[in-house]
């Protein structure tokens, strides 16, 4: 089977000449299980029963509420991480917008993990839980995560249907309004892009952004979890009247940024609309790799993956908490 897979524009090159190989190739985790492991993909029951298992071994530390259903009825959890307090601001994570991009959710949930353990050993991580509330959503598309398991492992956008067509879904980080539809998105519901009907038409968009507005006044910054390119970007993606990219070099804590203007204007992301909002540390993380085997990453990088952008978030929130006032 083979794909010639378009890399950006204006040139085009093809980066997986054969997918089923690629396909095969990211089970490579030593760790062959039915049950969860943080070093392998998870489907989604896995997933939620690992939350539950968390929650139950570390009810000081984390809890859980639903903050809305997907198209498909699943119940969206959102788990919030940190020591009781009055008056806390909050950090709010998300990964799994995309269906495919499957290393996102591992990362959240090797978050929580890590989140927890280091928790009353390693001072940074304590100090934050402390004083900091992290909320997690594992996954944003349920949907269409479940679907890339079942049926198609490069699905991207939700499993809603459209009017008049019988292609589904839409690109839940095109369907926010943040410049909505007017670049680097498509109003076609059989695109990949497709911006929906109308801004937040998903019902995840709708309850991921219902939830931010209602709690504007403690969340101080919003971190989207992706893949791939392994790039930390910032807004704006909707236009270029704004100096918009910061490319690092992927060495985590940031320290080698380079800022350009986009290359990949995409309007309706969530990190703009966050940022519009008022919240002023708004990024979005691309994770690895740069190409190679871009969505179908190897399990074996799991672990490096998440060791590294596991600094970076606690380097952001760190900086975050030092800068609150
Ligand atoms: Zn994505």
């Amino acid at each position: 089977m083979f794909l010639f897979t378009l890399f950006m524009v204006p040139s085009c090159r093809v980066l997986i000449d054969n997918l089923q190989a690629a396909l095969d190739a990211q089970f490579d985790s030593q760790a062959r299980t039915a049950s969860h492991s943080y070093v392998k993909y998870n489907n989604w029951n896995t997933v939620k029963s690992r939350i539950y298992h968390i929650i139950t071994l570390n009810p000081d530390l984390v809890s859980r509420s639903v903050i809305g259903k997907t198209y498909e009825g699943r119940p969206m959890y959102l788990l919030k991480l940190g020591k009781n307090g009055a008056n806390k601001k909050a950090i709010f994570m998300d990964c799994g917008f995309h269906a495919r991009e499957w290393i996102s959710p591992a990362f959240c949930q090797w978050f929580v993990k890590e989140a927890v353990e280091t928790y009353g050993k390693d001072s940074v991580m304590t100090t934050l839980l402390d004083k900091l509330d992290f909320y997690v959503l594992p996954v944003v598309n349920i949907d269409g995560y479940v679907y890339t398991w079942t049926n198609d492992r490069m699905w991207r956008k939700t499993r809603s249907k459209n009017a008049g067509t019988t292609c589904i879904g839409t690109d839940p980080n095109r369907n926010f309004d943040a410049g909505w539809c007017t670049l680097g998105a498509s109003d076609y519901p059989c695109s990949s892009t497709y911006c929906g009907s109308a801004p937040e038409s998903e019902k995840e968009t709708k309850a991921l952004a219902d939830f931010i507005r209602e709690h504007l006044s403690t969340i101080k910054a919003y971190l989207t979890i992706h893949s791939y390119s392994q790039l930390l970007l910032f807004p704006y993606s909707y236009t270029y009247n704004f100096i918009s990219h910061l490319m690092c070099s992927y060495s985590f804590p940031v320290k080698l940024c380079l800022i350009s203007s986009p290359t990949d204007p995409a309007a309706g992301g969530s990190d703009d609309w966050a940022y519009d909002q008022g919240i002023k540390y708004s990024f979005t993380f691309e994770l690895r790799d740069t190409g190679r085997y871009g969505f179908l990453l190897p399990e074996s990088q799991i672990k490096p993956t998440c060791e590294e952008t596991f600094l970076a978030v606690k380097y952001i929130a760190n900086y975050v908490l030092e800068h609150l006032y």
